[in-house]
């Protein structure tokens, strides 16, 4: 990067906002995925004029331009791959008003999903977009990933609570989208373009954020089933006993054997599956609907079920969902993994064919991951060694070619970035990819935000 940009950038930001130093930009060369990339500079932010000024300046100058909130995310969405400047937005971390009359919240990029969450409990407010990083990802990053969490089965993802947003174009214009009304169908609905853009096509400097009314009482009830099949027969018999839980999420035997190699459990001689589920609401509701789900489980071959009310209770049993990807790491440092998601009526035949695919290239094969709006996350190694790279990719299209036979999506929650640019025809067709390229041309014709990321690589865009 020549000396005059550096300069210019300083004079925009100060020089404690600009990192330059190799050992500064090592820290920002990656995200909780794979991909590695260092940029030539790392711009902190405090307000959306200068993000107006810094996007200015890398447009002119043509200069890749890569915005980042906490780095969490796992396909390489804040890696700066062709370099230029990373836009941490990491410093615009303020609630700016928590409206408990109008339940909602308006919020700077950088504030972390946590941070709101508790803020809003305080006002009796509840913002329900829980990724399993909600203690360190932030609103922007959650709003450009569009991302999903535990509690999706109920409450729906990041875009089911986006109200509006504040959104910084490539060529440094600021835009407004939606506005605090609930109802609102003035122009285009335009926050939809931003939420789940990865980034590509604005960034976002504010956001209204849709709050709900806290749920007084929540109880977790956990059970362990002989096969997955009768695991998932409980989603048919919830449907047809009108139950929801606000979560409902599903390991596979090998997670209980993972569970096992960590907490010096016994899982995995007991059960084929475990499902977590949770309910909310008042305390009758919540005892009404742990009694139901209790009883469908027992109908379908639940050989243990143990019912939380408590806090202390109830943590206990979630710290199995959580520490599960390290209890994964644990048995296998290195595993390949994919996010895709099917019609949550599919999900018995997607882990059938999971099941195959793991049989047919013999492999350690980990399922698990959000059972009620069909969301798998998988993890897959060879037994001895490590996957051959060629292996991975046949895998990787046998899993998806699975997931489209029924109709389902290659990327659920953790999006496209650098990971699946070249994968997303096996869900979008042509015509849509090239509208998507002509949008992503028209809103940044000098293709200097976050390239590389979503669309596959052509000529043009390389
Ligand atoms: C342990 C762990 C558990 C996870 N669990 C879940 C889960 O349950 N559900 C889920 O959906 N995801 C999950 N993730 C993935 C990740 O946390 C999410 O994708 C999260 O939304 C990323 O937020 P971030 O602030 O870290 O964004 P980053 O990783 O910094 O960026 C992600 C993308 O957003 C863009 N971006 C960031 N900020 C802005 C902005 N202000 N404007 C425009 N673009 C921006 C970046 O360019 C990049 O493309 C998990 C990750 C980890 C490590």
């Amino acid at each position: 990067m020549n000396r005059d940009i550096k300069k210019q950038l300083i004079s925009i930001l100060g020089e404690k906002a600009c990192l330059f130093a190799e050992e500064d930009l090592l820290t920002y060369s990656y995200d909780a995925g794979k991909y590695r990339a260092l940029p030539q500079a790392v711009a902190l932010p405090d307000k959306t004029g200068q993000v107006c000024e810094i996007v200015k300046l890398a447009n002119k100058n043509n200069l890749p331009l890569v915005p980042r909130g906490a780095g969490t995310g796992l396909t390489g969405g804040a890696v700066a791959a062709k370099g230029g400047i990373l836009l941490s937005l990491e410093r615009m971390n303020r609630i700016l008003k928590l409206d408990q009359a109008n339940r909602l919240a308006v919020v700077e990029p950088g504030v972390i999903n946590g941070d709101l969450a508790r803020e809003a409990a305080r006002f009796g407010l509840f913002y329900p977009p829980d990724p399993a990083s909600v203690d360190f990802s932030t609103l922007g990053g959650n709003i450009a990933e569009n991302a999903g969490g535990m509690r999706a089965v109920k409450y729906g993802v990041t875009k089911n609570f986006v109200l509006g947003l504040e959104v910084v174009l490539p060529t440094g214009q600021i835009i407004h989208t939606g506005s605090k009304c609930i109802k609102d169908v003035v122009g285009f609905s335009l926050s939809e373009l931003f939420v789940g853009s990865e980034g590509s096509l604005g960034i976002v400097t504010q956001a209204i954020l849709r709050l709900l009314p806290l749920p007084p009482k929540q109880g977790t009830l956990m059970a362990l089933f002989p096969t997955m099949q009768r695991a998932a027969r409980i989603l048919p018999a919830m449907a047809r006993a009108h139950v929801t839980p606000s979560i409902l999420e599903f390991m596979d035997h090998e997670c209980l054997k993972a569970l096992d190699a960590k907490e010096d459990t016994d899982l995995a001689s007991q059960a084929e599956a475990l499902l977590l589920m949770e309910v909310d609401g008042r305390q009758e509701k919540v005892a009404s609907d742990l009694a139901s789900l209790d009883r469908l489980c027992r109908e379908n071959g639940a050989s243990r079920i143990e019912q939380a009310l408590k806090g202390a209770d109830r943590e206990r049993l979630w710290s199995k969902r959580r520490s599960l990807h390290a209890s994964l790491h644990l048995i296998k440092p290195r595993w390949e993994e994919e996010d895709i998601s099917v019609p949550v009526a599919q999900l018995p035949d997607m882990l059938k064919s999971l099941d195959q695919v793991a049989r047919d290239h013999h492999l350690v094969m980990a399922n698990f991951g959000h059972f009620g709006d069909g969301n798998i996350h998988i993890s897959f190694a060879g037994h001895e060694h490590d996957l051959e790279k060629a292996q991975a990719l046949t895998v990787r299209r046998e899993i998806y070619q699975a997931a489209v036979n029924l109709e389902g999506r290659i990327a659920a929650e953790h999006g496209i970035g650098l990971d699946k640019t070249d994968e997303i025809s096996w869900n979008l067709d042509h015509s849509t990819i090239e509208f998507m390229a002509k949008l992503k041309a028209f809103l940044d014709p000098n293709q200097i935000l976050n390239p590389g990321k979503v669309l596959p690589r052509t000529e043009e865009r390389d």
